[in-house]
């Protein structure tokens, strides 16, 4: 390591505001369900431009909210691709529906709007998208296709807070848009969620489904008394408290400038690789802006270095590089439980073999940028 610190592939930047927003409710009335979680909501869905904001404890909580809202029963079938963190595929397990793996574009890794069609059957319920690295998934394609068939379009937009496509936000470009706020996202409430959705029923039923499934409806409550309530279906105890929504409220501030830095660094990437062989970032697609969750690029195998070579390479130059994802659909539990097999899905598989998500966060220096070129470089031999 030569003395240098590690530089992780992702890390949570808390200022002293921060805290102090924290310690504020820690010595208020409300713990957890309180005016907090509600300013949160109202806040991130502002940003995002959607309707209704529906905070939870977790993005996985939050697709499972999702796929609950849409009510899926066993045998229905959801479209997700093969290349995200397993959580999008399991939220549709959850509910007793069956994920369908789709394949992605070898440019962008994002699921690719011409593989969708030859997988929708009299069993499809929806298409999950997900926004991988932090780039907008082909939102005017997908849509199409959903309309056409009658399908929900859900966006995993876990990696994509803050980032555009045709000049409108992520959280207003599908019917449900889940976010997380878990560390190594953009801002973090410890572990949290939201869900956006412009359909009042929609929010309504996740809101439920965030708190054991018991009626919130306050008029029924006055009728009868305030100890009256009703559990109106099957619910789970996903609420994310007032301590992470005044932590969220007050990350959400920087989310702009964090952004813009994200975006920053992300340049310089760019132009230090460009000249580097066997080294290719993910393209970008016009027409939308990124949010840089992860910096993705492609190595080459060539002459004795593999993806593989090049990653303990850079980690024991103390560069916390990683990989970003296995495909869902090899992971043994998807083999067994779905039938699914290597073999099946091959952009994404071919991806899996030369991805590696470089260190990309908004607290990283410009000299850290350097040192991870250098020790790429370094890594590649010549
Ligand atoms: C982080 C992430 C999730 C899960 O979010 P948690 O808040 O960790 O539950 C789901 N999908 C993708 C693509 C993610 O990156």
């Amino acid at each position: 390591m030569e003395g240098d610190a590690f530089i992780p592939y992702g890390r949570q930047q808390i200022d002293d505001d921060d805290i102090d927003a924290v310690v504020e409710v820690l010595r208020s009335d409300w713990l957890t369900t309180g005016p907090k979680v509600a300013e949160f909501e109202e806040a991130v869905s502002d940003f995002a431009g959607a309707r209704h904001g529906v905070a939870v404890s977790s993005g996985t909580a939050g697709l499972h909210a999702a796929m609950a809202a849409l009510d899926l029963e066993p045998g229905d079938e959801v479209i997700v691709p093969t290349m995200t963190f397993a959580a999008t595929a399991n939220a549709v397990v959850f509910q007793g529906a069956t994920p369908v793996f789709a394949d992605v574009d070898s440019g962008a890794l994002l699921v690719d709007p011409n593989g969708i069609a030859s997988l929708i059957t009299d069993r499809t319920r929806a298409v999950i998208a997900v926004d991988y690295a932090g780039q907008p998934a082909d939102y005017t394609e997908l849509r199409a296709i959903t309309a056409e068939h009658g399908l929900a379009l859900v966006s995993d937009a876990c990696h994509s807070i803050g980032a555009t496509l045709a000049g409108r936000s992520v959280g207003s470009l599908a019917d449900l848009t889940v976010f997380s706020f878990h560390p190594v996202k953009h801002i973090t409430t410890g572990e949290g969620g939201m869900v956006m959705t412009d359909d009042r029923a929609l929010a309504d039923r996740m809101r439920r489904f965030r708190n054991h499934g018991i009626s919130t409806d306050h008029h029924q409550r006055a009728e009868v008394g305030t100890w009256f309530y009703e559990m109106v279906e099957l619910g789970y105890n996903y609420r994310l408290t007032d301590i992470q929504s005044a932590l969220g409220l007050s990350q959400l501030q920087k989310l702009p400038r964090w952004l813009d830095r994200r975006n920053q660094i992300a340049g310089m990437y760019r132009e230090r690789l460009a000249d580097i062989r066997g080294i290719a970032p993910l393209e970008m697609r016009p027409d939308r802006s990124h949010a840089y969750h992860l910096y993705v690029v492609r190595v080459a195998a060539k002459a004795g270095k593999t993806r593989d070579t090049v990653f303990a390479a850079l980690r024991s130059a103390g560069v916390g590089a990683n990989v970003h994802y296995i495909p869902v659909h090899i992971h043994p539990y998807y083999e067994r439980e779905f039938s699914t097999a290597k073999g099946s899905i091959p952009v994404a598989e071919q991806a899996y073999e030369e991805i590696l998500s470089l260190p990309m966060h908004h607290g990283l220096e410009d000299s850290d940028v350097d040192r991870v070129v250098h020790e790429l470089v370094r890594a590649l031999g010549s």
